[in-house]
């Protein structure tokens, strides 16, 4: 994401115009009956926790790890597999976060940027309505198995899974906004929004206080009130907790998922911005001042998957990294690499991989949940990555043809197909 503070506003209006109550599913639709076969689903199958760290770098990491200031991240390098994540051009999260999600390229799963811009002339951001590829939470679901994804770009609105899915406009609401689809089951909207009254962090507040973490600087600070951008910061940073508690309060709760999905945006906005508090130009000295913000989400890594269980596969990575265009630290017009990191007991351990594809995530997860892969998915697993040789299984598609443009069509549909495994009433 690229935090412009004034493009936020507006993306944020546009959001809040268009969310629409949710009234078909009500509090009823909570799977009483399990599907055929789902008993079985996670026998002799590790669950998969999938930690997407936004503009997660290399460069950056890389000297963290060797001082052994991130010692969750530096274990799973050395007892997993780890390589370069190659980004892609239009180098937008939505987009990318879509593109793992889906295994598709965003030509074919339609989310091609942050806005969308209709022949009538409406316009607004783009959302999970617009996307025409089916995710991973909606192909594990069908097969039986439990999905939950929390905080992932275009997720809003929330679609029917078996598990739950508490979307990106969760976090981006207020308490008093209209919070109908922000989550599913709808009936989790009224236990999670405590969480959305208390932005309330002690970590960030004791950083700033201390002086420890810089939050923007004159320039793009824009009135150079400090109050002001406190506030700010607040905002960008505090969505991020209010995705955490949720997810926290999930996976405390609720049956763990086969695969639990996470998104946390701090590491994007920080090297947005904090990068001009360096001493110089250089990754290491980058490395430094963003050294707290890699730091919180090494131990988040560690507070989730300890919350996951035990023998569980876990695969951290980022939609891009950070490099130097022009005089400042970006990524949107050169797409640098980002980072894969996979440990767990499906995977190699302490090798290192040549470079992995954003869409080979999706097919690579299916694989080792033991579901078959799509062939008109961008491409297969990354079998190299995994301990056991076991075979690809292949079918044509996942996708139902569900038109996704037509809001109330694809809820029916989805809905329908739901009803008819037994799980939504
Ligand atoms: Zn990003």
């Amino acid at each position: 994401m690229r935090p412009g503070l004034h493009r936020a506003g507006s993306l944020r209006q546009l959001v809040v115009a268009v969310v629409v109550a949710c009234s078909i599913w009500g509090t009823g639709c909570r799977p009483d009956v399990e599907p055929p076969g789902s008993e079985t689903f996670s026998e002799g199958r590790a669950k998969v926790l999938l930690l997407g760290l936004d503009g997660a770098s290399w460069d950056f990491m890389r000297p963290m790890i060797e001082r052994g200031a991130l010692p969750n991240l530096g274990r799973m390098v050395r007892e997993g597999v780890h390589a370069p994540m190659a980004s892609e051009l239009p180098c937008l999260s939505i987009v990318l976060w879509t593109t793992v999600a889906t295994g598709k390229r965003p030509e074919e799963h339609g989310i091609t940027g942050w806005n969308f811009q209709e022949e009538s002339g409406e316009s607004g951001a783009m959302n999970s309505s617009h996307r025409r590829a089916e995710a991973l939470w909606t192909i594990v679901s069908r097969a039986g198995g439990r999905a939950g994804f929390v905080n992932w770009w275009a997720t809003w609105p929330a679609e029917p899974v078996r598990g739950y899915i508490v979307s990106d406009y969760f976090a981006r609401a207020d308490p008093e906004d209209d919070l109908g689809e922000a989550a599913f089951p709808p009936d989790l909207i009224a236990r999670l929004a405590p969480e959305l009254a208390n932005r309330n962090w002690p970590w960030l507040s004791q950083l700033i206080a201390e002086g420890k973490l810089k939050v923007f600087s004159d320039r793009q600070g824009g009135d150079g009130d400090h109050e002001h951008r406190e506030k700010l910061a607040w905002f960008f940073y505090g969505q991020d907790i209010v995705g955490e508690r949720a997810a926290f309060h999930l996976l405390e709760t609720e049956p763990t998922p086969d695969l639990f999905g996470h998104l946390s945006r701090k590491i994007d906005l920080a090297s947005h911005y904090m990068w001009q508090f360096a001493t110089g130009p250089d990754f290491e000295a980058v490395s430094r001042v963003l050294e707290p913000v890699y730091q919180y989400e090494d131990a988040l890594l560690g507070r989730l998957v300890e919350a996951m269980g035990p023998d569980v596969n876990v695969i951290v990575l980022s939609d891009h990294g950070f490099t130097w265009e022009g005089n400042e630290l970006n990524h949107t017009e050169t797409a640098p690499d980002g980072i894969f990191i996979a440990a767990g007991p499906d995977f190699k351990k302490g090798v290192a991989l040549p470079r992995v594809s954003l869409h080979e995530v999706a097919p690579t997860v299916l694989h080792i949940l033991g579901l078959p892969v799509s062939r008109d998915m961008a491409s297969g697993p990354r079998v190299d990555a995994l301990e056991s040789d076991r075979p690809v299984e292949w079918v044509d598609s996942h996708e139902t043809g569900a038109d996704r443009k037509a809001r109330s069509h694809r809820e029916n549909r989805l809905l329908e197909q739901l009803r008819s495994l037994g799980y939504v009433q």
